[in-house]
């Protein structure tokens, strides 16, 4: 299993640029360089966790506060009330590319049913 550093922990260090919209001591969230609506913000963990498979109890408050700082940015972005939504793909048939973990935040437009 990988578990080395990915570009994600260069961005968590301001190491190479992005446009981080939060970060704390716990998460850092950032506009996604391929955006796939109007708002496509990723929201990882600062410690690196390379997939799903790798999250443990421990883990829990992490994984939690990446979805109260969700909604936070959701509202900041104006779409709390038409909506979004929080998508995480672990390995390869979720097509997972960066092998640590995040949470996409999508919305800004109808993103159609994704489950039917
Ligand atoms: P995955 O397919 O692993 O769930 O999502 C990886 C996401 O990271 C993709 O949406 C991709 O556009 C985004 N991404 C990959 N490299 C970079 C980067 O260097 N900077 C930013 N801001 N996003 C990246």
């Amino acid at each position: 299993m990988m578990s080395e550093e990915t570009i994600f922990s260069k961005i968590i260090r301001h190491e190479i640029p992005s446009d981080i919209v939060f970060q704390d001591e716990t998460v850092t969230a950032f506009r996604d360089i391929s955006p796939q609506a109007p708002t496509h913000i990723l929201i990882i963990p600062n410690k690196l966790i390379p997939t799903l498979n790798q999250v443990t109890p421990e883990d829990e408050a992490v994984l939690g506060h990446m979805v109260t700082v969700a909604a936070k940015i959701a509202k900041q972005e104006g779409i709390a009330e038409s909506g979004y939504r929080l998508i995480m793909n672990c390995n390869k048939d979720a097509g997972q590319d960066v092998f640590h973990i995040h949470m996409h935040l999508l919305g800004g437009k109808n993103l159609g049913k994704l489950v039917h």
